[in-house]
């Protein structure tokens, strides 16, 4: 009886509740399980937990996989037992989180040495091993669904690869994803089934979110491991505290990120830190040319960009970002999953907190080279537009922002997984990470299809 009343106490510590409203609030196992709420919007907490000045001073001791146990069991500590949660964390975080200094006190943190050599392996480890757990403890099971415009899906497939509870079906646009990407997924097999889909990224997240609200599918327990799932946002808090307690000099000395966006979830991952007592100066969002949502910002009315624009940082070609509408709620507003706004946002408190930037090719290109010849960095083109969204700051806030400010500008994905652009560039190639090497001469395995939504269903029926 006591135990049962201590447990129910806990449990309602932090509810989730959907961007569009319409939705009963969940357990945060329930948001991680179903992904997309009933109503179609995105589950979003209710509260955040509030580090103290002390923990937040105590972070800077811990490695890795003990600062994401800290953060994590805050945040979803009610809900899953401390030392399996602990397991979980060393398990996912069994590689470097490298910080690079540039110059002054101007940083890359690499978030690019896990299996798949994209950042996406921190949140997609994390997010496969908690839900492998919830599910192991029922004995249920569940088919993920995901699109990936290239680094998810190798990040979710070989997260959840072997996995006996999940099953995973990937989709990918045919012509926007590297072959080293595409060999990432399609050379794993086994619960693991890729599609090719002749169309854009936009295009399979929309099949996505279409066999999610499918009532006919409502019996398969779907999930999605795409960044509509909050089981993905809230590991990506962690880097945040980790660069910031590593490298700043006391609760006072507030970092700027320079965060390369897509679809905004590495962005969400830091706004939750934010709430979770990080001290932030300002969020840097940079954009390839799909500039939505620096126009957004800017403008105050929102214009998907569809088709989305073919950058050379294909990771971050989404014209119509899914945690958009998470953004708009963290600051007051509702947006529907179609971009309609109907309570606006508090754009100035929102400008306060990012600025927002958009970078061309060109740009990113010579970012690539400069950073090579006169810091002896090497990016690819997504971390080079995070480095060009920072240098931009400086110039656009010329006079009002100290040299010795914090800055920390986020690589997201190793220069060998675009080594073709990179090689362009600098005239020479990358050496492959560790875990790359050989991919190329494995044999893979993948499925076609046109854009259509009743191909896909009769394949995710057939592919439970
Ligand atoms: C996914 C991805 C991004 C964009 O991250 P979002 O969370 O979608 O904004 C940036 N860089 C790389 C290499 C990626 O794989």
């Amino acid at each position: 009886m006591f135990e049962q009343t201590n447990q129910e106490l806990k449990s309602s510590n932090i509810k989730y509740h959907s961007t569009n409203g319409k939705s009963p609030e969940v357990t945060f196992k329930e948001a991680l399980l179903k992904g997309l709420a009933p109503d179609g919007g995105l589950y979003m907490p209710d509260s955040y937990p509030h580090f103290t000045k002390d923990e937040l001073e105590s972070f800077s001791e811990k490695a890795y996989h003990e600062l994401a146990f800290t953060v994590l069991n805050k945040l979803i500590g009610n809900e899953i037992d401390e030392s399996d949660l602990r397991k979980l964390c060393l398990d996912a975080y069994n590689f470097e989180v490298p910080i690079e200094k540039v110059y002054d006190r101007k940083y890359i943190l690499r978030l690019d040495q896990g299996p798949t050599a994209s950042f996406k392996d921190f949140a997609a480890r994390m997010m496969s091993r908690l839900m492998q757990q919830f599910l192991s403890l029922n004995n249920q099971h569940i088919t993920i669904l995901t699109a990936t415009s290239g680094d998810t899906g190798s990040a979710v497939a070989s997260a959840f690869y072997g996995l006996k509870n999940i099953n995973v079906i990937i989709l990918f646009p045919a012509n926007e994803v590297t072959a080293m990407q595409r060999k990432q997924m399609t050379t794993l097999q086994g619960n693991i089934k890729v599609v090719a889909i002749d169309g854009k990224f936009d295009d399979c997240q929309m099949l996505v979110k279409m066999a999610f609200l499918d009532p006919s599918l409502s019996g398969l327990h779907l999930s999605s491991a795409n960044s509509i799932n909050i089981g993905r946002l809230l590991p990506q808090s962690v880097y945040y505290f980790y660069a910031w307690s590593k490298l700043s000099a006391g609760i006072k000395d507030r970092a700027i990120f320079s965060v390369p966006s897509g679809n905004f979830g590495n962005l969400m991952g830091g706004l939750i830190a934010g709430k979770m007592g990080l001290p932030y100066q300002q969020f840097i969002i940079a954009t390839n040319e799909n500039d939505e949502v620096p126009e957004f910002l800017r403008t105050e009315r929102y214009k998907s960009i569809i088709p989305s624009k073919n950058c050379i940082s294909s990771a971050m070609n989404v014209g119509n970002p899914s945690n958009l509408s998470r953004i708009v709620a963290m600051y007051g507003g509702t947006m529907d999953e179609k971009g309609n706004i109907s309570v606006s946002p508090d754009f100035e408190r929102i400008r306060e907190d990012l600025f927002a930037i958009s970078v061309s090719d060109d740009d990113t290109r010579v970012t690539i080279a400069e950073s090579f010849k006169k810091y002896n960095i090497l990016l690819e083109p997504h971390g080079a537009i995070a480095w060009y969204g920072m240098k931009e700051y400086y110039l656009v806030n010329k006079g009002n922002i100290s040299e010795k400010q914090l800055c920390i500008s986020i690589e997201t994905a190793h220069p060998a997984k675009f080594s073709e652009e990179v090689q362009l560039i600098l005239n020479q190639s990358p050496s492959l990470p560790l875990s790359l090497i050989g991919i190329e001469e494995k044999s893979e395995s993948f499925f076609s299809m046109e854009n259509s939504y009743n191909l896909l269903k009769e394949f995710v029926l057939n592919n439970q």
